[in-house]
């Protein structure tokens, strides 16, 4: 994979200086949201299966939080750095501002492997992170999710830690959380579900049929994967996909469920025999009419850009586009939906789940799917909207929309004393 040394919190802070300039924010205000309300970094000690014991570095940032609690998953990657959360705790903020959900935006990490640790070791960093942060979590102040390699199990273990701290049971500390203990139903599925919506609502903009749409997903995970087998399930052609071992591409079509069962099988896609190896730089330059980066940062750069055959980007990823790409993207005439709007159904639905614990009372996976579909298509058009008449692309349109709502909260509640 292409791994560019853009820094992430740079590309977020650039996107809303623009934003900021165009709704003529005051200076006071713009100093107020280009920076982090509340920045952790938690040095602790974790005793490996061979009896060492070994420091890692974790972070929690809460970017904004007058709109509500703050939310924003927790990632586990040897890449994490201060400037990602930053700016992954930012884009949290405006991704719950434009689906209108009572949220600020937060993020977490650990620098760490996960992928060379056993689960023991796992369990003892987790809990050891959370007791280090619940400083800041809870379910009235923060409140962690999954993200990148953390899982229904890790929102388990910290939130059995911190009820631990506590004596008794706080479900509502953290979402996507396995169902046994207060987690949702279709949590697992909704940030692909929305991002199936929000790609469904531009191929009927387009005056296209999902039958004649050929796509293209990088990343294979919980997002990308899923999504590829909605959007299969669509009558869309998903032509290429990938994951960490690689990408596969098939002008024909891939059997999305049947890449799915092989990589189950084999831990990875790497050897599925019915397309052809390609590599990630490859894959996101290949003909097709959509493409979805479903995978890390700093995909899409100026070097790539202007070689990309797609008529429209759905970012299914966090900031998978840089500002220069951005731009030229733009220029080609390229239809982008941007994270902040085309993966916001994740949270969308950790807001369901937070609902239901908070009220003790659960709803039934067509209730959450439904009230999913009438978010995102909501938010969707309320962006396109605002894109249209103020002559803007999506995610002009987009951020126009979510920083007003937070520049409104943050006004009406003033500067304390
Ligand atoms: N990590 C997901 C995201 O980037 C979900 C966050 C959440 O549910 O709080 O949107």
């Amino acid at each position: 994979m292409v791994i560019e040394m853009v820094n992430p919190y740079d590309v977020a802070v650039h996107q809303f200086d623009e934003a900021a300039e165009r709704l003529g924010l005051s200076q006071a205000m713009r100093a107020i949201l280009r920076k982090p309300k509340r920045e952790l970094i938690v040095n602790f000690p974790v005793r490996m299966d061979n009896g060492d014991v070994e420091m890692f570095t974790g972070y929690r940032v809460q970017h904004n939080i007058n709109r509500g609690p703050a939310k924003g998953g927790i990632r586990y990657s040897p890449a994490v750095s201060l400037d990602e959360v930053r700016a992954l705790a930012m884009w949290m903020t405006w991704k719950c501002a434009v689906v209108d959900i009572p949220f600020g935006g937060a993020k977490g990490g650990v620098i760490c492997d996960p992928h060379l640790m056993s689960s023991a070791e796992l369990e003892r960093m987790t809990r050891r992170y959370t007791t280090e942060i619940s400083l800041l979590i809870g379910p009235d102040s923060d409140i962690p999710a999954p993200d990148m390699n953390t899982n229904p199990q890790i929102m388990g273990w910290i939130m059995d830690t911190y009820s631990m701290h506590r004596g008794y049971s706080v479900p509502a500390v953290t979402t996507g959380k396995p169902l046994a203990i207060g987690g949702s139903e279709g949590r697992l599925e909704a940030t692909a579900r929305g991002v199936q919506v929000v790609t469904r609502e531009a191929i009927r903009d387009k005056g296209w049929q999902p039958e004649n749409c050929s796509v293209v997903v990088q990343g294979f995970g919980n997002v990308g994967g899923i999504a590829a087998r909605l959007l299969h399930e669509m009558g869309c052609k998903v032509v290429g996909i990938s994951d960490i071992s690689g990408g596969l591409y098939n002008p024909n079509g891939i059997d999305v469920p049947a890449a799915m069962r092989h990589s189950r099988r084999n831990g990875s896609l790497k050897g599925y025999a019915e397309a052809d190896a390609v590599s990630n730089t490859e894959l996101l330059e290949l003909p097709c009419d959509i493409l979805i980066p479903a995978a890390l940062e700093n995909q899409l750069t100026e070097r790539n850009a202007p070689r990309i055959k797609a008529r429209l980007i759905v970012e299914a990823a966090n900031g998978p586009t840089t500002n220069e790409a951005d731009a030229i993207l733009n220029d080609m005439g390229v239809t982008l939906i941007p994270d902040i709007l085309a993966n916001a159904g994740g949270v969308t639905v950790s807001y369901f789940e937070w609902v239901q614990d908070l009220q003790r009372f659960f709803w039934a996976e067509d209730e959450i799917n439904n009230r999913l579909e009438m978010i995102m298509k909501r938010s969707y058009k309320a962006v396109k909207t605002k894109a249209d008449e103020q002559e803007v692309n999506m995610r002009m349109g987009a951020y126009l929309l979510a920083v007003a709502r937070v520049a409104e909260a943050t006004e009406i509640r003033g500067v304390y004393p």
